[in-house]
Order: C-alpha cells, then structure tokens, then sequence
C-alpha cells in the first residue's frame, strides 16, 4: 500500500484532464470481465474527477466510470511520463515500451501509463470494492479492537486479510509486529486493550515511517529477512515460521 499511495499522488496530476484516447494492448493485464472495447466507449471523453486508494487498489474516478488499478509486484505508474521519487523504482529503472501494459491519453497532450514488466498488475472497469476492509490507515483505534476480538485468526494472518484491513503486505506486517512487540502467531482476539492500542500505534507509525523511506522493503526488519539472522533491537536470534501461508519473521525474545 505504501508504493500505492505514491502512484496515488502520482495519478493526482491527472484530475481535471479529459481523456482522449485509451491503450489497451494487453488482454492479460484487463481483469474482472473488463474489455479493451469497453474501456474505450466507457473512459474516452471523460473527466479525471479524482483518485483514491483502498489498500493496494488505486482508484482513478471520471466523470462516468471509475477505473481500477493494481500494480502487483512489478506495476509502476507514471504521469506524463514521470513516477514518484527515483527510489521507489526498484523493481527496473530500464524502460521498455512492451512494458507498458495500459494507458490513457490526455486532451492537450500527456498521459497516465502502467508499466510492469512482469504483468503481475491489471486494470479493471468499475472493481467491485464490497470485498475490502477499512483502509489500514482508516482504522479507528475502537474498530481495530472490535475487530481483533472477533477473530480466532492468527495475529500475521489476520493483518494480511484485505477483508478485515486493507493494505497490509507481507514485509510490512512484520515490520508491524516487531515494533509493536507481539507475536505473529497469537490468535488476534487473545490482545488485550493496551496491546490493541499499541499495535493500532504502531500500525500508523510504521506506515507512515516506511512512506517516507521508501517503501514496505525499508523496515528495520528487513535486513534480518534471511536465515540466522538477528533481531536489530536486542540481538536474539530471529524465528522463521509460516503463518497464514506466509513466511515470518519475528524475535521470541520480545515478541510475546
Ligand atoms: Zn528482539
């Protein structure tokens, strides 16, 4: 969600332009039932009136329909032929035509394209977003304890749930948790209401530190991701476990 946030700002630039022509080259990277021919008839003449971001899903709003945007692994966005900041681009700095996957024309010049090697991203037509939890940014301190104490779920695969809160990957659910001094593998109801406040804290503050560093890949965690290694806070050898399907990494010594 943190790169996300960045193309959001990014996509800003486009509000107010009136799109001229859109490139759909790919059928792939079209998703939810979406057609190059529909997005054509449905977003040529609109007004770009807005964007939002719901976790790792960019919203681009018209006039008429809103487009969709999931940028994956690889997906980057670029106005005018410029993304965020130069460090955020560190899934490939070469720049291959082929790679732009979609994009739409601006009256009076200028674009908005998705370019992802990998095509791991796509572009949907009016997405559904009935399936997604509150915006991990959103969430009041009462709603995440709520929450928590309606799941059995363990802790790490519980953030990872787009239902129950939107924008939280893999790296960044780690980073989380090891700030906030909590197991991944405790069940999310088990947290009292200290340890709800300090996880919706922390929550917040990583998300906002790792924004202004860069990216989920900026935590303090992240050099530990490897095996034998050790906690950057006090030292103890890291754990490695799967939980959730996702392998994790924490501290046994003050993760409790
Ligand atoms: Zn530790």
């Amino acid at each position: 969600m943190i790169e996300v946030e960045t193309y959001r700002q990014v996509a800003e630039r486009s509000v107010g332009r009136t799109v001229r022509k859109v490139d759909a080259p790919d059928d792939w990277y079209l998703k939810g039932g979406t057609t190059a021919a529909a997005l054509r008839s449905a977003v040529t003449g609109q007004i770009v009136t807005g964007t939002r971001r719901i976790g790792k899903l960019l919203l681009l709003d018209t006039a008429g329909p809103t487009l969709g945007l999931r940028f994956g692994m690889t997906g980057r966005l670029l106005v005018d032929g410029t993304g965020p900041i130069e460090r955020l681009e560190y899934s490939s700095r070469r720049h291959d035509p082929s790679w732009i996957r979609f994009a739409v024309r601006f009256k009076g010049g200028g674009d908005l394209q998705m370019v992802d090697p990998r095509r791991l991203g796509g572009v949907t037509l009016d997405p559904g977003i009935g399936h997604l939890g509150p915006d991990a940014l959103a969430l009041k301190p009462a709603q995440l304890r709520a929450a928590l104490a309606a799941s059995r779920a363990p802790l790490k695969a519980w953030l990872l749930d787009q239902g129950r809160v939107a924008g939280i990957g893999n790296l960044l659910a780690d980073e989380i948790l090891w700030r906030t001094g909590i197991d991944p593998a405790r069940a999310a109801q088990s947290l009292d209401g200290a340890e709800a406040k300090a996880l919706h804290r922390h929550l917040g503050r990583t998300i906002r530190l790792l924004t202004t560093r860069g990216g989920s890949h900026t935590g303090d965690l992240q050099v530990a991701r490897v095996r034998g290694s050790t906690c950057p806070k006090d030292g103890t050898p890291l754990q490695r476990r799967t939980i959730g399907g996702r392998t994790t990494y924490s501290c046994p010594l003050h993760q409790r």
